[in-house]
């Protein structure tokens, strides 16, 4: 198989920084993202300035017929994928009582059928080929309670049960499913904390500071690549120490 990577949700954060590194690592790179057209193409456009290989899709992971066509054109244009990332996800603080219908299943649609839905779309190809891996992004608080967050934190936990759960069921085909686990990181994402919460946070971290994006993106290249080929089912932990 050829080296070939679909990373959800990589036109900012940390799934940007994940298709930077896994194409430094050789991987042709599908770039996809849902609004933020822009930044995608910037990202295109700077691998390609580097030597890489990359294009960019909109597709909405929750939408399945979207993930399918995006899986199609990934194969028409560089084969099938190899390397699955699937990183697209939403967060948001709320109290439970807060939590209608329409949340919840945004939260659980976008969070776990996305990576349903791309794992379904990508995983003939790996089949046939007896060969494969897939990533998926949890967080710190799939691995623990998060007050405030807690359909988030239910839909982080449910990407680990079906992480481990992959790993066991499709060992036999050759295909590899791990997770990385990110503490705090500085995107996008948390930037509604306020700064005030984001330096609390930075001094609770053992390792003093917020996680970046490239930290998250070295671990999944790793556990993702070959020099992880005896590793499946496997949560990686990267928080600098934020959950001892
Ligand atoms: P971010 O800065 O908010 O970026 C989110 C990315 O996902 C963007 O590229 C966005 O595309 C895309 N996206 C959102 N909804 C999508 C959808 N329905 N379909 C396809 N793409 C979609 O988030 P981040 O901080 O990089 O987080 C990435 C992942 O890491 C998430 O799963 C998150 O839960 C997890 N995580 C983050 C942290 C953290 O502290 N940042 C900690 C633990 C886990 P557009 O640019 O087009 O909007």
């Amino acid at each position: 198989m050829e080296k070939v990577a679909l990373v959800t949700g990589s036109s900012r954060g940390i799934g940007r920084a994940i298709a930077r590194r896994l194409s430094e690592d050789g991987y042709a790179v599908c770039i996809n993202y849902i609004e933020r057209r822009d930044k995608a193409e910037e990202l295109a456009a700077e691998i390609a300035a580097a030597g890489g290989r990359a294009f960019c899709f909109q597709a909405d992971v929750s939408d399945r017929a979207a993930v399918d066509a995006m899986a199609a054109e990934v194969k028409r244009r560089f084969g099938p994928v190899s390397l699955l990332v699937s990183n697209a996800g939403i967060a948001g603080q709320m109290l439970i009582q807060d939590v209608g219908d329409e949340a919840w299943n945004r939260y659980f649609a976008v969070n776990v059928e996305g990576f349903r839905n791309c794992v379904q779309a990508v995983l003939p190809d790996m089949i046939h080929a007896k060969q494969g891996s897939i990533v998926s992004i949890s967080s710190i608080w799939g691995l623990r309670g998060a007050s405030c967050e807690a359909v988030y934190s239910a839909t982080k936990h449910a990407i680990i049960g079906l992480t481990r759960s992959l790993a066991m069921e499709l060992a036999p085909s050759g295909i590899r499913v791990n997770c990385v686990a990110p503490g705090v990181i500085d995107t996008d994402m948390v930037q509604v904390l306020g700064q005030e919460t984001l330096d609390e946070l930075a001094r609770m971290t053992p390792l003093g500071r917020l996680g970046r994006p490239e930290d998250i993106a070295e671990a999944a290249a790793f556990i993702g690549g070959d020099r992880a080929s005896f590793i499946t089912g496997q949560v990686l932990t990267v928080d600098g120490g934020f959950s001892g």
